[in-house]
């Protein structure tokens, strides 16, 4: 058995989304598939219906956030249903003051639900990293899962402090950082994830299949000098936490 923490299953083609349902049926890997928006969790439900593996979430991008910032209120009920939220989170380049604003709105709004409903968020983090802790801060939000982490070491650290758990994907593990932030991260904090297709559209040119999560597991075990089998037994039991928190 393998935990994905954080993919996207709508955004493979229709091919590439049945290969990639058979392997995660073939090697179980239980599959945290995030939203984009309504739209894509809608579709991510309908996938979730043809592999027990298969966890929707939904969240609304900081991408689409400008979108549905005046309509949030209608969000409320896909929040109630979903298991756990994501992908939410703040992502600051290439933006104008007034989307930042609309991000901001957004994120806070699912951040103040999501602890009222006592859920997990995934979270994205691309050089915002310190007001993203700041505004997690600011609602209390603990149930936190950072996907992805790209931010300095020092928040790093105060992330965990705050418990907080975090997914390694194989571009991490290509960093000369990960070393750091791997021994950072307590053993029962750790996750992985293939973010698979295409991790949120940077590699346009590689698509991403779920087995990657085998290579993941096996090279963070090399890097924590541990047993397969034992990080295997730990990830399960780490992603058992969020699921019957
Ligand atoms: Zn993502």
């Amino acid at each position: 058995m393998y935990i994905d923490a954080h993919s996207h299953l709508d955004h493979y083609s229709e091919l590439d989304l049945v290969k990639a349902l058979e392997e995660i049926d073939n090697y179980n890997i239980y599959t945290i598939t995030n939203s984009m928006d309504l739209e894509s969790y809608n579709t991510n439900n309908e996938i979730a219906t043809k592999s027990d593996f298969v966890i929707p979430a939904f969240g609304i991008h900081p991408f689409r956030a400008k979108q549905y910032v005046n309509d949030l209120n209608e969000l409320l009920p896909y929040m109630e249903e979903s298991t756990l939220i994501g992908e939410i989170g703040l992502d600051f380049n290439n933006i104008g003051e007034h989307e930042k604003i609309a991000q901001m709105k957004v994120f806070e709004f699912f951040l103040e639900n999501a602890k009222n409903m006592d859920k997990f968020v995934n979270i994205h983090t691309n050089g915002t990293e310190t007001y993203v802790f700041d505004t997690l801060r600011k609602f209390q939000c603990d149930k936190v899962i950072i996907h992805w982490y790209r931010g300095d070491i020092d928040t790093l650290y105060k992330m965990i402090e705050n418990s907080y758990y975090f997914t390694i994907n194989s571009e991490m593990l290509k960093n000369d950082n990960i070393i750091k932030i791997i021994e950072a991260i307590p053993n029962d904090r750790i996750l992985v994830e293939t973010d698979g297709p295409n991790g949120e559209n940077y590699f346009k040119d590689r698509v991403i299949m779920p087995r990657e999560i085998l290579s993941i597991t096996r090279e963070l075990s090399e890097i924590k000098n541990m047993k397969e089998e034992t990080l295997k037994n730990l990830l399960i039991d780490n992603f058992q936490g969020i699921l019957k928190d």
